[in-house]
């Protein structure tokens, strides 16, 4: 999306949303800009002894239906519009499966495949020491993202612990299972993109355990997507990582797949009973159920025409352009827009900051139980909107996620 302005594409979606909600002016202009932007110029020593300098960011987009969340990635690309952007759509998220929260992003410019354990432990303590100011429990709560995991959690968790003076596991979501993680967090996106794509069948008529999937992508959406599918009864056809795709009509063994392959680059390429192709064609294979779990932008208007898919669930964030989206809504493609496919990890998130608020924790069957339910409730929710407007599945969940900040945001008042 580095070539897409993305957070003028997230102030159009914004606009979309207004536009049916009759938004007043002052407030369109409030939910259009972040409520706080914070940049952070830090050192860290590296492994060498020489100082390097790095860049981070945390922006708040809004606070009105609670404390803001969101996760912080390590990419060379982040940058302050794009953690924006993705602050901004983690509010609708929020909104949208009604979590008491508002949204937030960040990260830090970094390659950090460039960087030794040791280092990228640095940088994450001198990094959130930096942002200690705006992060809390109650205030501001991070998670994984791009390039970020448990571990990295951990040493957040850790950091800030150190300098209250005590443990505040509720401080970032996303951490391991024994310091306070949530059972089912590491499978609830994926769980919520299958759950979200069973509620889709329903809709159109289809049987879930005769429908052919194709995921792209197979790391922690994509890989636990397709093996729930499995599990569900339906049959995948051909999954991918960066490094291309496997194709069988018959069906791919996902369970073996995962175990042997999620989580390793181009491992699923040693599978040996299937064809190799490319993630342009797996695109485009015939199937019923498409889910693009993997990066950005990779349903755009060159290969949209050509798509098969009858329900596209996105497990990734912004997999669909708005050129793109537009040419499928014209072929009556269903799409179940990320905000709502992928809000599971968000769900399981609160879960654990819940869990962690009341050092009282659930059993793994609890968590998926109630997920389960937020998810098909959102999309009934959705769905009913969608008919009601007479529109698509992304502007109907725009639609409600705008409306109820607006909603907040109105019912709170404007301060003083
Ligand atoms: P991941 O890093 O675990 O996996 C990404 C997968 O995509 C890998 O298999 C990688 O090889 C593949 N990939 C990368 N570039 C590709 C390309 N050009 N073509 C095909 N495959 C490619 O990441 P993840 O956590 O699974 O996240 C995937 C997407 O889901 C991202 O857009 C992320 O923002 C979104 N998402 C993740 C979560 C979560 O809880 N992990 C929650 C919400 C949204």
């Amino acid at each position: 999306m580095s070539e897409v302005n993305v957070l003028q594409m997230a102030r159009d979606q914004l606009a979309v949303a207004a536009k049916y909600l009759d938004l007043d002016d002052g407030l369109h202009q409030v939910l259009s800009q972040p409520k706080r932007q914070v940049v952070v110029n830090f050192p860290v020593v590296m492994d060498n002894g020489q100082v390097r300098c790095f860049q981070g960011y945390r922006v708040q987009h809004n606070s009105s239906r609670g404390p803001t969340k969101g996760g912080l990635r390590y990419h060379p690309e982040v940058d302050l519009d794009e953690s924006t952007a993705l602050a901004m759509w983690m509010t609708w998220k929020c909104a949208v499966v009604d979590i008491p929260y508002g949204g937030a992003k960040g990260g830090v410019q970094v390659n950090t495949k460039e960087l030794s354990k040791r280092e990228l432990e640095k940088l994450t303590r001198r990094f959130i020491s930096e942002l200690n100011i705006v992060v809390g429990e109650r205030s501001d709560i991070p998670a994984p993202d791009i390039g970020t995991n448990p571990q990295v959690m951990a040493w957040i968790m850790d950091t800030l612990s150190m300098q209250a003076g005590y443990t505040v596991p509720g401080v970032v979501t996303g951490k391991p299972i024994e310091l306070g993680g949530s059972e089912g967090r590491v499978e609830a996106t994926g769980r919520g993109v299958v759950v979200t794509a069973m509620e889709a069948c329903k809709v159109l008529n289809l049987d879930f355990t005769k429908c052919e999937v194709v995921v792209q992508g197979f790391g922690n959406v994509g890989s636990v997507a397709a093996e729930l599918a499995v599990e569900n009864g339906a049959k995948v056809i051909a999954v991918s990582d960066a490094t291309g795709a496997i194709y069988n009509q018959n069906g791919l063994p996902i369970k073996e797949l995962y175990q042997r392959y999620s989580g390793i680059e181009g491992g699923i390429r040693n599978y040996k009973d299937c064809d190799q192709i490319s993630n342009k064609e797996l695109l485009e294979l015939k199937c019923d159920i498409l889910m693009p779990s993997a990066i950005q932008a990779q349903i755009t208007k060159e290969n949209a025409g050509d798509i098969k898919a009858k329900v596209i669930v996105e497990g990734a964030n912004g997999p669909t352009t708005p050129e793109a989206d537009q040419i499928l809504s014209d072929k009556g493609v269903l799409i179940v827009p990320d905000i709502l496919a992928n809000a599971g990890g968000v769900v399981t998130s609160y879960f654990e900051w819940v869990q962690d608020l009341q050092n009282f924790f659930w059993e793994e069957e609890q968590v998926n139980e109630r997920l389960s339910r937020i998810m098909r409730n959102s999309f009934a929710a959705v769905h009913a909107t969608q008919q009601k407007h007479k529109t698509d599945m992304r502007t109907a969940a725009m639609i409600i996620a705008v409306g109820r900040v607006a909603h907040a945001t109105t019912v709170r008042g404007i301060f003083p």
